[in-house]
């Protein structure tokens, strides 16, 4: 094998290698769709926004859900009794 045969083969094993050390800390596509949004975390529940309309116990809004509808809708949950409704807001 001439020296630039050699020279070929050897970058080839190299760059081989890089890949392979690349792949190895890369998470599978199952891994990475698993992970949490990067600098995202979604509380699931607001700060309390209103009173209930029945117990006048505070009401927190679902930060994790909004309503596929037209407009989109949010659901409020009272903390006391438990009711629900829902607001565009
Ligand atoms: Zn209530």
């Amino acid at each position: 094998m001439s020296a630039i045969n050699y020279e070929i083969e050897r970058k080839a094993e190299e760059l081989q290698e890089l890949e392979n050390r690349v792949l190895s800390i890369l998470p599978t596509f199952d891994e990475y769709a698993a992970e949490e949004p990067d600098g995202l975390f979604i509380q699931q529940w607001s700060e309390p926004k209103c009173q209930c309309p029945e117990c006048h116990y505070p009401m927190r809004r679902r930060n994790d859900m909004i309503l596929a509808s037209f407009p989109p809708l949010y659901e409020y949950q009272c903390m006391h009794c438990g009711r629900i409704e829902y607001l565009t807001k």
